[in-house]
């Protein structure tokens, strides 16, 4: 069985929810559906738990009935009988009440999460509802049964595998078997989500579980770019990717896929191809175990990075140092993207400034500490093996103009990545795009 996920933009109007829904039953074959929200919901629901955490229950109850107003409008749309948009009115109509409920009592991240649920469940219920008006044969599985996080806030796969199989086989002979992406329990049964973009990872979390024949990612442009289309001009699709490039992308900030959604796919060794729900015959990117040789193959950058120096001379060649440096990191679970050393020091960036100060505090024991915030990592992905003999030298000669903080290279066999301030971010992303993919394909070797 295919796996099919469509993104916010792709099911973001009546009508394109009834274009997927063609789509999603085109050849006949079962399909195992994975949904977002509408576009702009998800947004709209942290704007109302923003209100609510600001102590504004007004403002919330003011954009909780605009968004009631725009989805009552989109039913008169999206369905032709008065049975199913009778039906769906009154689901929604439970909905936005509850939503108002919640305005009212206490308000604290449980009640947060709760309303973040709201968009993938009213999307899944819309197309669900439309579906069987068509007289489609599809069923809708809750992923508040399904998926699950441990007490790491980490997807449970087995949880998952077993839950899902077992709905599978507790629902046998539909066609369409439509579930909510993003949205999970956490390891104490709470509603939780899988962190924003995270449709993504349940469909590949899902994909993985059923060992699908392939997992489709449904999005508004025709596959991975070779470049950050919302930066740079002249971008192109690249075709075909490998397993670790396509999660290196999407960890160093290609938005096209949630940072940590490929992992699963990998693992169970099942293909994840990106598709264009405004064109749905053009023909993506496909992501694969396959690797293809001599090539660099994209770029991508990662926002909102902090790079934290620590200078020893007199520590850094004793043992011991640097477990010393990591373990305060990890006390504070706070991962680390990206280090390079010296012999009189050791630079990293985190992502995650929550416990910043408490590091720092326990880093100065080491060293003299510095930090600069505002800070990007730029990624340059293909096959960059030491073997590829100047490849490294290209990323960096385009980088020529431009002050870069760090660079790691050898990490993997698939990865160079800058560290460049957030301001240079642009331009980075340009110099590479021009000295990288300049002859209009997006494959470059060493001449
Ligand atoms: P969805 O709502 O379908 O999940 P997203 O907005 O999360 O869609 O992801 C698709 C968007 O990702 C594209 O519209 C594009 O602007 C952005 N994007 C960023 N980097 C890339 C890239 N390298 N290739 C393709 N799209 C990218
Ligand atoms: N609706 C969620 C978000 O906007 C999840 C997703 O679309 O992938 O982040
Ligand atoms: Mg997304």
């Amino acid at each position: 069985m295919k796996v099919m996920k469509f993104g916010g933009t792709s099911v973001g109007s009546p009508q394109r929810m009834q274009d997927v829904s063609k789509l999603i039953t085109a050849d006949g074959e079962p399909r195992f559906v994975v949904l977002s929200a509408m576009s702009g919901t998800t947004n709209t629901l942290v704007e109302i738990a923003d209100y609510l955490y600001k102590k504004n229950p007004e403002g919330a109850n003011t954009v909780i009935n605009a968004l009631e107003q725009k989805y009552l409008q989109h039913l008169q749309e999206l369905y032709t009988t008065d049975e199913w948009r009778q039906r769906t009115e009154d689901f929604v109509r439970d909905v936005f009440t509850s939503l108002r409920d919640m305005t009212k009592g206490l308000f604290t991240s449980f009640e947060e999460k709760v309303i973040l649920a709201q968009g993938e469940i009213l999307s899944t219920n819309m197309v669900n509802n439309y579906m069987q008006e068509q007289g489609i044969k599809a069923v809708l599985l809750s992923a508040l049964d399904i998926v699950r996080t441990d007490k790491n806030a980490e997807p449970d796969f087995n949880y998952i595998r077993e839950k899902t199989i077992a709905q599978l086989e507790a629902n046998p002979g539909n066609d369409v078997y439509i579930t909510q992406g993003f949205i999970c329990r956490n390891a104490y049964g709470e509603i939780d989500n899988l962190l924003r973009g995270g449709s993504d990872y349940t469909a590949c979390l899902i994909g993985a579980a059923i060992q699908a024949e392939e997992i489709q990612i449904w999005t508004d442009i025709d596959g991975m770019h070779n470049n950050d289309p919302r930066l740079v001009e002249g971008t192109e699709p690249v075709r075909q990717l490998y397993f670790e490039e396509a999660a290196e992308l999407a960890y160093f900030g290609a938005k096209i896929l949630h940072p940590t959604c490929i992992q699963p796919a990998k693992f169970a060794g099942v293909p994840v191809r990106l598709l264009n729900t405004m064109d749905p015959s053009a023909p993506g990117t496909i992501i694969n175990n396959r690797m293809h040789r001599g090539t660099i193959k994209a770029v991508a950058a990662k926002s909102g990075i902090t790079c934290i120096a620590i200078q020893s001379s007199r520590m850094l060649l004793a043992s011991g140092f640097l477990s010393k440096v990591f373990e305060i990191f990890e006390t504070y679970k706070t991962s680390i993207d990206v280090i390079t050393t010296s012999e009189v020091g050791v630079s990293v960036t985190i992502d995650n400034t929550t416990n910043l100060s408490l590091i720092v505090d326990e880093l100065k024991k080491y060293g003299t500490v510095t930090v600069e915030s505002n800070m990007c990592i730029v990624c340059v992905v293909g096959d960059l093996s030491s073997k590829n003999v100047g490849f490294e030298t290209i990323a960096t000669d385009a980088l020529k103009q431009i002050p870069v903080r760090m660079i790691s290279y050898g990490g993997s066999a698939h990865n160079i990545s800058f560290v460049v301030a957030e301001t240079d971010k642009q331009r980075t992303l340009q110099a590479l795009q021009k000295t990288l993919f300049a002859y209009n394909d997006h494959v470059r070797r060493p001449s």
